[in-house]
């Protein structure tokens, strides 16, 4: 499963901040995770579970953010929303589509106690 070694990662890294922190334990995780990620939230979720048990954030809130996708045309220039199915630009109709928002999981928030 994809999502386990991102969350993975992810976990590992909060856990390193909060010992850093000398906090005593991780109250709540923010992630932001792309739609054109490929990431599932309900999997994020599933596997957060497994990847917090017995580390300093078991039993964390996890807030998870969705981000849409955004792309422009190297063309003409206009951004415009993009999913899995969007592979023209919807303004001139060329291919030359750049996507620079929505591929993204990353950790954004870590609240500790
Ligand atoms: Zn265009």
């Amino acid at each position: 499963m994809h999502e386990l070694s991102l969350t993975q990662s992810l976990v590992e890294i909060a856990v390193d901040h909060a010992r850093r922190e000398k906090a005593q334990a991780i109250l709540s995780i923010t992630m932001e995770i792309g739609s054109l990620s490929g990431a599932i939230p309900e999997a994020v979720e599933f596997a957060f579970d497994v990847c917090t048990r017995g580390t300093l954030a078991e039993g964390a809130r996890l807030e998870i953010r969705r981000i849409p996708g955004r792309g422009r045309c190297l063309e003409c220039g206009e951004e415009t929303g993009m999913d899995f199915t969007t592979f023209t630009c919807p303004h001139c109709g060329s291919f030359a589509l750049e996507t620079f928002q929505g591929k993204e999981m990353r950790l954004v928030e870590l609240e500790v106690d």
